[in-house]
């Protein structure tokens, strides 16, 4: 019975060319990438920074197994709380500009622990339709009240929330750049109808923590919010090239979050390497901005391209670049021709992206070579022509 339903499901993946498969990446994760032992010039990271593979953070990690072994043993609240959690949370809290932090093992882990934590029945969410499915699955699962509004869409949300009543809490949740589109959040927007309704704002900083801010601090910073936007969470698998999340907020926000976000608590602790490293991070991104400036000269170079080709890169204003194709057979056939050129580009799918907008998702990283990014428009070009994309 499972058997035959597995098989069914697989094969109608299959049909509608919705078939996910993993490729098989040896070496580190980096501008290049080995696929069956042959380099791939790697546009699908969000290894923004380069930092993944990053000698210094290497060290730190290192330096931690030495000193305080591999595993945590325990959640944070048993026996798990090493100086490495407790040293990233200040280094946090310090970069964000917020009182305190709360480190979580996963972003994933983070939204869903803390928005089932805050928000319950009775309570209402306001959710961008483009959120990331980690914030969709912590609202499902919360039980308040969803409302979804259209991407970015100001007028619908006023309205909304005009009509919300009788609801214990209200929040608007939103990422702070979407991870499929690359456009960034109205925040500024957000933060005055939020205020206008009593209505607190928790923000997914995941594509801007590292990338947005004058020190790379994210969207709150680049748009001066840090102390308007009540929640703000984001992940250290991105630009800081580790893994892990993190909360940022009040005393008691923490307070709260670490007596009752169960993603939280009913988890081990990071390894203290991976804390270590990430701590490490933190600091390269606070102290070396030409990074993040070689990173946006790549990206306005990038996207400036593709512009002139002809190609629909949606509303993208950071270095996540869509290049839209439409049906996802087709942004397959792209995605695989351009690894026959030596070219790593994803296509995704729905229900990643919403139907009939398959796309290329490009995203730039600082230490890409202007070579690297010569090749991969030239084939970008070849191919869409072939396609009769552009
Ligand atoms: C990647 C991502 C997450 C999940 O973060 P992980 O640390 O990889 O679990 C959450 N939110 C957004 C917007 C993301 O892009």
């Amino acid at each position: 019975m499972l058997e035959s339903f597995l098989n069914e499901s697989l094969a109608e993946m299959d049909a509608a060319g919705l078939r996910r498969r993993m490729r098989d990446i040896t070496g580190p994760q980096d501008r290049i990438v080995f696929i069956d032992g042959k380099p791939y010039r790697n546009f699908s990271s969000n290894n923004y920074l380069g930092l993944a593979n990053d000698g210094r953070l290497k060290e730190a990690g290192i330096a931690a197994i030495q000193g305080e072994g591999v595993g945590a043993g325990a959640s944070r609240l048993v026996c798990g709380n090493l100086s490495a959690h407790r040293q990233l949370e200040q280094e946090f809290a310090r970069a964000k500009k917020t009182p305190r932090a709360l480190v979580f093992n996963t972003g994933y882990m983070a939204n869903v622990g803390i928005i089932t934590s805050l928000f319950g029945k009775g309570d209402i969410i306001f959710s961008d339709r483009l959120n990331h499915a980690s914030i969709v699955d912590g609202i499902l699962l919360s039980g308040a009240t969803w409302r979804r509004y259209p991407h970015v869409d100001m007028t619908a949300l006023a309205e909304m929330l005009a009509g919300a009543d009788g609801h214990k809490k209200k929040v608007i949740i939103t990422d702070s750049v979407f991870s499929m589109d690359g456009d960034i959040a109205p925040l500024p927007d957000i933060v005055g109808v939020a205020q206008k309704y009593d209505c607190a704002v928790m923000i997914d900083e995941a594509h801007a923590f590292g990338v947005l801010g004058e020190t790379g601090a994210g969207a709150a910073e680049h748009f001066h919010l840090e102390d308007k936007i009540d929640i703000q969470m984001g992940t250290l698998s991105k630009a800081a090239g580790c893994l892990g999340a993190y909360c940022c907020g009040s005393e008691s926000l923490i307070e709260f979050l670490l007596n009752k976000a169960r993603s939280f608590i009913y988890t081990t602790a990071l390894p203290p390497a991976i804390a270590a490293s990430a701590r490490r991070a933190v600091a390269i991104i606070q102290e070396e901005p030409g990074r993040r400036e070689r990173l946006w000269e790549n990206t306005r170079y990038f996207v400036g391209r593709l512009k002139e080709m002809g190609f629909n890169t949606l509303n993208t204003q950071t270095p996540i670049i869509p290049v839209v194709v439409g049906d996802s057979q087709q942004a397959i056939e792209f995605s695989q021709r351009l690894q026959a050129q030596g070219i790593l580009i994803v296509a995704i799918r729905p229900p990643t992206v919403p139907p009939q907008t398959a796309r290329l998702r490009i995203s730039l990283m600082a230490t890409h070579t202007q070579d690297d990014m010569d090749e991969a428009l030239a084939a970008v070009e070849k191919i869409g022509k072939e396609l009769c994309l552009i």
